[in-house]
Parts: C-alpha cells; sequence; structure tokens
C-alpha cells in the first residue's frame, strides 16, 4: 500500500471508556472527523457491555434467568443509543432492524445455552463478539446521518486466527491479505470492529479481553498505516496505575521494550501484544486522552527517549501465585529445571517469573492463582519419581500475591539501584517473597503479599519518579 502516495494515514482506536454513552460517541466523532488522515476507526463496546454480556452467559449456563435482566440491560443501551444519535428516518429504520436481528440472535443463543446449560469458550467469544457489532453500527450509521461517509466493517472478515477461543492467535499473513482486500474500497471512514475476528472454520473468536488495542496494531500494520493512535480515559502511559498511585505522571516517550514490558506487567492501558505488529512495520503507537485533547500523550515508537529518573514506570500483576519446589536433592542434579517447565507448558501454564536461588536449593515459579493448583498436581504427577526419592521434598503454593514489575531501560548498570528498591520497601515494612532481575537489566520484579500492594507501588513511585 503506497503509503508515501496516499499522505498520512492513521488507524485510531477508542477503547470502551471513550464510547459509554451518546454524549462521549459524540466527541469521539468529532475527533474522528477533526482529520482526513483518521481512515480506519477500530471501536470498543460501549463501556461495560461486555462484562455485561459474559454475566449474561454464565447465568444463562447456570440456568438462572436473570440473564434476561442483562440481556433487556443490553438491549436499552442499544438502543438508547440509537435514538440520542440517529434521527428518525430511513437509515433509522433499517439501523434499528440491523440491531434487532443482533439482539435476536444473542437473545436465541443465551436461550439455547440455559437449555443445554453448558457455555464453551467459542459460545462465550460468539455472545461477546455482540458489543463491538452492536457499538460500530451504531457509529457508523451515526456518522452516515449526520452526511459524513462511514462504512461498518466486521473484524471477523478480516482477522483470522487460530481456534484457540478466548485468545485467538492471529494468522498474520492470512489476516494482512484479508485486510489488504478488504479495505481497498472502503466507502469513506472504514469502523472496525475491535477485539473480534474469526478462525478459519468460520467461527467467531476474540482476542482476549482487552484486545481492541491488537485489533487497532493489526489493522495498522495491514493497511501499513504512519500511525496507530489508541485513545482511552487517560493522558497517556503514566509512570504506575493512577488508580492506586495518585503520583503517577505521563510519560511522554517509551521506547518498544519499556512499553511491552509495561504491558506485559500489568498497566491495562495497553493490551501486551499492541505492539508486536507495529514493531514490524515500525509504525509509532500514541495513547491519546479522548477528555483531554490538548493532551499531546504518550509516543511508543523505535527512538529510545533520553531520560534523567533511574527508572520509568512500575505495574503490577495481581492475584499470582508462588508455586516453590524444594529439596536439597536438586543440588547438581541437571534437568530437573527443564522438567519442571515442560510439564507447566503442557499443562497450559504461563510461568510469568521465575527465581532459583544460587543454592538451587529451590526453584519459585510464578503464575496465576487461577492456574496454580492445576500446576502443583500435574508436577507432583510428573515428577512423582523425584519426590519418591526425596530430591524434592516439597512443592508449596502460596496464594493472594502481587507480581511488582520496576521497568525502565535506564536501569542497565545503575550500581546501587536494587539496594535503593529493597530499602525503599523494607523501610515501608513491604515483606518480599522472590525476586528476579532479567539479564538485560531492564526490569526487577518482586513478588509480595497482595495487601501490601499499594503501600510497595508508591514507596517505589515516591523513591524514584517524585523526586
Ligand atoms: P479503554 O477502555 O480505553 O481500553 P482501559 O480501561 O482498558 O481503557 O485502559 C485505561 C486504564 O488503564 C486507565 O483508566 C487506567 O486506570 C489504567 N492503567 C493502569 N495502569 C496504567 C498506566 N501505567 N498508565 C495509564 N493507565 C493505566
Ligand atoms: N470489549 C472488549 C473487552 O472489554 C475489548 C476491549 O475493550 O478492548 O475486553
Ligand atoms: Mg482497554
Amino acid at each position: 500500500m503506497g503509503k508515501k502516495k496516499r499522505g498520512t494515514m492513521k488507524v485510531i482506536k477508542f477503547g470502551g471508556s471513550s464510547v459509554s454513552d451518546s454524549s462521549k460517541i459524540k466527541a469521539v466523532v468529532e475527533i474522528i472527523l477533526s482529520s482526513r488522515e483518521n481512515r480506519f476507526v477500530v471501536l470498543s463496546a460501549m463501556k461495560g457491555i461486555t462484562n455485561t454480556l459474559i454475566a449474561s452467559a454464565r447465568a444463562a449456563e447456570a440456568g438462572d434467568r436473570s440473564y434476561k435482566e442483562q440481556y433487556e440491560e443490553v438491549e436499552t443501551r442499544t438502543y438508547g443509543a440509537l435514538k440520542e444519535l440517529v434521527r428518525e428516518g430511513t437509515l433509522y429504520e433499517t439501523t434499528k432492524e440491523t440491531l434487532q436481528s443482533m439482539l435476536e440472535e444473542y437473545h436465541d443463543i443465551l436461550h439455547g445455552v440455559e437449555l443445554i446449560r453448558e457455555c464453551s469458550l467459542r459460545s462465550l467469544d460468539l455472545i461477546m463478539s455482540f458489543g463491538e457489532r452492536l457499538n460500530c453500527t451504531i457509529v457508523s450509521a451515526y456518522m452516515n446521518d449526520a452526511g459524513h461517509k462511514a462504512e461498518y466493517i466486521d473484524a471477523r472478515e478480516i482477522i483470522r486466527t487460530d481456534s484457540s477461543f478466548g485468545k485467538g492467535s492471529v494468522d498474520f499473513p492470512r489476516t494482512y491479505e484479508l485486510i489488504r482486500e478488504r479495505v481497498r474500497n472502503v466507502n469513506g471512514v472504514g469502523i472496525i470492529t475491535g477485539f473480534i475476528a474469526s478462525s478459519a472454520q468460520g467461527f467467531t473468536t476474540t482476542l482476549g479481553r482487552n484486545g481492541s488495542d491488537y485489533t487497532a496494531s493489526i489493522i495498522a500494520a495491514g493497511v501499513e498505516a504512519d500511525v496507530c493512535e489508541i485513545w482511552t480515559d487517560v493522558d497517556g502511559v503514566l509512570t504506575a496505575d493512577p488508580r492506586v498511585v495518585p503520583g503517577a505522571k505521563v510519560i511522554d516517550q517509551l521506547s518498544i521494550e519499556e512499553a511491552m514490558e509495561l504491558s506485559f506487567f500489568g498497566a491495562e492501558v495497553i493490551h501486551p501484544s499492541t505492539l508486536i505488529p507495529t514493531v514490524e512495520k515500525e509504525i509509532p503507537v500514541i495513547i491519546r486522552n479522548t477528555m483531554n485533547l490538548s493532551a499531546p500523550g504518550t509516543v511508543i515508537s523505535g527512538m529510545k527517549p533520553k531520560r534523567t529518573a533511574p527508572i520509568t514506570g512500575i505495574a503490577s500483576i495481581d492475584e499470582v501465585a508462588l508455586i516453590n519446589v524444594e529439596g536439597g536433592g536438586m543440588i547438581g542434579m541437571p534437568g530437573v529445571a527443564s522438567r519442571i517447565f515442560t510439564s507447566l507448558a503442557e499443562e497450559d501454564v504461563n510461568v510469568i517469573m521465575i527465581s532459583q536461588a544460587s543454592s538451587e536449593h529451590s526453584i519459585c515459579i510464578v503464575c496465576r492463582q487461577s492456574e496454580a493448583e492445576r500446576a502443583k498436581s500435574r508436577l507432583e504427577k510428573d515428577l512423582a519419581d523425584v519426590i519418591a526419592s526425596k530430591r524434592i521434598q516439597k512443592i508449596g503454593v502460596q496464594i493472594d500475591l502481587e507480581l511488582v514489575a520496576v521497568i525502565g531501560d535506564n536501569m542497565k548498570g545503575q550500581v546501587g539501584l536494587s539496594g535503593r528498591l529493597f530499602s525503599a520497601l523494607g523501610d515501608s515494612q513491604v515483606n518480599i517473597l522472590a525476586i528476579a532481575q532479567g539479564s538485560t537489566e531492564k526490569n526487577i520484579s518482586l513478588v509480595i503479599e497482595k495487601k501490601q500492594r499499594e503501600t510497595a507501588l508508591n514507596a517505589i513511585h515516591r523513591t524514584f519518579l517524585e523526586s
């Protein structure tokens, strides 16, 4: 796609927080129309709708008829937004019919789930897809009604994943082909459903919760856009989660590695996979605030920002567990670690962090709390011989923990940084249960008790980012 010939082309994405109701949708459309560069728009479902869709599916599965109330909430918000945005007339009527048939389908699926008392991940993906589909239908109708050409694009036509329902893995070559074919003749601005995709067999899939950011970057890479903008409800990527650390500040520029680490370690402002497609095509990603147009936002690009602060930001993941494989007999015994990780991989347990004491007396593995019991049982089964011979004494699981990651390109080679970090935590009475430092020295991760999260994050922030 000849980007030089076409001038600057942007893909812009608005999250659920930016499209929670009709007045916010109007503000979003003003942003879309403020520049001819905004050619493709990716939208999430209206705020809260995905959660309501999931709740309705779970209720129907349990045979709890309260799913009808959740259905009605989706219906009321959908028709409410349509009424407030599109004037009575032919377009209103045809859009209402489209929405009605989507809502009927959603209702029928819920009824089916209720009858069979089962909601597979595949069915749940289909149910969740209505949020983005309803919202994009309304927004494109609103734009057309106001005289601005816009075309609804269902991302299931252009993003192809495997059949890992709940979090599909993208088939990039096929996806890029589909995107190129589809966008060739878009009438006006393309309004694309975030979050959803489809498998080669034609089933609806999703890219994982919060996945619309990833949709935007996939589209940006597919159309070879010059910029991918992610519009949300904060001024950019902040030095910490502003809901936990009131002193968090906007980071003007982030390197790709820093942004990837921050999102991987829980900064939900961007989905962790967002930067994968854009990095390859060298497309900068900019995070901006829908509610504050004067804020320039955060630019994430291949440039290495110059900084003075020793660290760039802090993020954290809650609901993690620590699995401790302990035993004097592991000392000098090659292959135990590899057996542990093979077992966990086969069990589909996502290992977030590993640390091993230099005595080799124990190996600590951090994973999601929801996966911990499964991980423990699998390890006990697969390592039964080493346990029987007492070379491993115990596989323990500790829950209700938080993994805190301190991140920054500047951290490399800074003597004494860990010392300051641990003193800051010690002075605030935070107990550290495990530590890991990546060999790139751009990240120190530590595990603490969940209840100390706020104290720990604020102590680290004060020490490194507020002086
Ligand atoms: P959207 O609906 O636009 O996708 P999200 O709720 O997914 O928005 O992400 C934005 C939110 O992420 C912010 O409101 C903020 O509370 C939270 N957040 C967590 N960590 C950070 C961080 N480091 N920087 C900015 N926002 C963060
Ligand atoms: N609507 C989806 C969710 O709530 C995707 C997104 O908002 O990015 O997870
Ligand atoms: Mg989001």
